[in-house]
């Protein structure tokens, strides 16, 4: 009869850590960071998880029976498995290590290849090794951090009533209107069929969706006919903009989280955007004290302090006409002229955020011309109802407005931006049979993650980063 024996349970580093669970016999596993042989007959290992940014020691002695065979072959990058003892350490700086009875090799990797040294590996050259990148300090860090953001965010609106809905990814509608969207096709682009021989229409009716469609921009149209039946949604989820920016704070496919709320004005709207954003900062700062230890030692000395100002001041708010007032009149030389009309740089958002109020900004009620159709035009009728949250370093952190509801007042809209109301039939059903007030707004994660942890370069804050000539992994 043969005996099927239990694995034994991992114990993740960051538990092997923890003084409580000194006594305990654990099964630890992970990757190698060190390792440094005694003459007095053992070797110490670094050993690292994933679960924390630190490492466990593991205390490996000459007596195990791979001692020389294996473990002294262990380098940086290899895998093992140890059997033993949480134990005090009598080392300074940590309360643990980990005693092994056994210890099992996985994988070895060759020192002399492996590409993650400790020493010379800048931003630039990890992206060319994405796949290896997050067995750092920085991208494990990153990653945790992008996770617990991610948690707060459903924990924020879930704890709120709000339905989590799912919008499509592939439509056949352009959101913004601005036409920067990645087309999603299955026609033979070498044999491409065209409308009655005229080499200039391409005959749609032959693709897969017989009409042309794209990736999504934004879920915000489809939420909203949610919101007018379920009252509170929000989306979260990944969109697409082909916009061939090169900029440390664009990508080409990001993920963006649009809460829609019914009976809800601008007011209102601004009033979620701040709570939400608090919230989140709150919940990193609780709950990955360790990672934002790290980033404010090695990143930017300035996170900790900037995230808890945010959480225990007000945002200060101004409309886009005292904003422009306040940059003409500033004294400061932009790339850029500032005039009324003229859409905000992200030299103006830095300004207004770093230098004139030193915190979160909100800019409403923007010119009608530059913001998109679907926003609530004002009385004064140059103006819509729109805001944008403003954030050091990063510039625009969120954009929303409340939605234009008067079925006329859409039209006209649309058709000014060259839209055709046709199309778009069903959104104008919604203020058709009875229409609310509404409003959200969306929030770039990435330029939320970027924000949090002071990392310079939005294509370090997501896993694979996909922009112009970047699609690799
Ligand atoms: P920007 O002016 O910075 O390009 P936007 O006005 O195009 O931003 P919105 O259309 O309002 O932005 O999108 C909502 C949010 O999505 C932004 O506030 C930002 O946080 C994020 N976002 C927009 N475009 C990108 C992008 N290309 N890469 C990453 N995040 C983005
Ligand atoms: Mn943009």
């Amino acid at each position: 009869m043969v005996m099927k024996t239990m694995q034994m349970e991992r114990t993740t580093v960051a538990q092997a850590l923890e003084p409580a669970n000194i006594g305990k016999k654990v099964r630890i596993c992970g990757w190698v960071r060190t390792r440094r042989d005694s003459k007095a007959g053992f070797s110490f290992l670094e050993l690292n998880d994933g679960s924390t940014i630190k490492n466990v020691q593991v205390l490996a002695e000459n007596k195990l029976p791979n001692y020389d065979s294996e473990v002294l072959k262990l380098g940086i990058g290899s895998s093992v498995e140890v059997i033993g003892n949480i134990v005090e350490s009598p080392a300074k700086g940590q309360a643990t290590e980990v005693k092994s009875e056994s210890l099992k090799v996985f994988g070895y990797a060759d020192p002399a290849t492996y590409p993650l040294q400790k020493k010379g590996t800048s931003m630039e050259f990890l992206r060319t090794i994405a796949h290896l990148r997050p067995r750092t300090n920085t991208f494990g860090a990153v990653a945790r951090v992008r996770n617990e953001i991610c948690r707060s965010i459903h924990n924020f609106f879930q704890s709120r009533g709000y339905i989590y809905v799912h919008t499509p990814i592939i439509t056949a509608s352009d959101c913004e209107g601005a036409g920067q969207m990645f087309r999603v096709t299955t026609l033979d682009l070498n044999n491409i069929p065209y409308q009655n021989g005229d080499s200039k229409a391409i005959d749609f009716e032959q693709d897969f969706f017989g009409k042309p469609t794209n990736l999504t921009v934004s879920g915000q149209l489809e939420a909203e006919i949610y919101a007018l039946a379920l009252s509170n949604v929000y989306t979260f989820g990944p969109t697409f903009r082909a916009e061939n920016s090169n900029t440390s704070r664009h990508l080409a496919e990001f993920w963006m989280v649009e809460p829609e709320i019914a009976f809800c004005d601008l007011e209102g709207d601004m009033g979620v955007a701040e709570q939400f954003l608090k919230t989140i900062f709150n919940d990193v700062l609780t709950n990955c004290p360790t990672d934002m230890e790290f980033f404010n030692e090695r990143i930017d000395n300035t996170v900790i302090e900037t995230l808890k100002s945010i959480v225990n001041s007000d945002f200060a708010r101004i409309t886009y006409t005292e904003a422009v007032e306040i940059l003409k009149s500033c004294g400061e030389t932009f790339e850029f002229p500032v005039s009324w009309g003229c859409d905000l740089q992200s030299e103006h958002e830095r300004y207004l955020t770093e230098k004139k109020f030193k915190k979160p900004v909100i800019v409403t009620d923007y010119p009608a011309g530059i913001k998109a159709f679907y926003m609530k035009l004002s009385d004064d009728e140059t103006t819509v109802r729109a805001m944008d949250v403003l954030v050091p370093k990063v510039g625009e952190i969120i954009g929303g407005s409340q939605r234009e509801d008067r079925l006329e007042v859409l039209e006209k809209r649309m058709i000014a931006q060259g839209l055709n109301p046709e199309e778009y039939w069903w959104y104008l059903d919604l203020r058709r049979f009875g229409s609310v007030p509404h409003a959200g707004f969306g929030l770039g994660l990435e330029r939320t993650v970027q924000f949090v942890t002071g990392m310079t370069n939005i294509r370090d804050v997501i896993p694979f980063p996909r922009a112009p000539k970047t699609a690799d992994f």
